[in-house]
């Protein structure tokens, strides 16, 4: 069963939060390293809404890049009505995972079998 349009928007704005905190971690950890701050960079949340530029990627962790891309592609697959799919054998993924994790990729079976491999 599809998820409901509700639950979805509210998992939508879970993504886009999490996103605006990601970015939003960068840029103080920018601001920190930079003492001047004023290089332009507070603009960067609004550029980078669909792109990154490389020094924009080049300045975050590599965890950091990963959620993000993870949000990415949970926005990505929420505009292909793709959403709340496990990647793995298709099957809905439970709305309590998505609620905690909402750019879950697979379901809770899946997750197991691929942090086992
Ligand atoms: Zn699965």
């Amino acid at each position: 069963m599809p998820l409901r349009a509700a639950i979805l928007e509210r998992l939508k704005e879970k993504l886009l939060e999490k996103r605006r905190a990601l970015i939003n971690t960068v840029r103080e950890k920018r601001a920190d390293n930079l003492e001047t701050g004023s290089d332009g960079t507070q603009d960067i949340a609004d550029q980078a809404t669909t792109a990154y530029t490389k020094e924009f990627l080049l300045s975050i962790s590599d965890t950091e890049r990963q959620q993000l891309k993870q949000v990415d592609a949970a926005l990505d697959k929420m505009r292909q009505k793709a959403y709340g799919q496990c990647e793995r054998c298709g099957e809905p993924i439970s709305e309590k995972r998505l609620d905690a994790l909402p750019f879950a990729r697979f379901c809770i079976a899946c997750q197991e079998e691929e942090e086992r491999s």
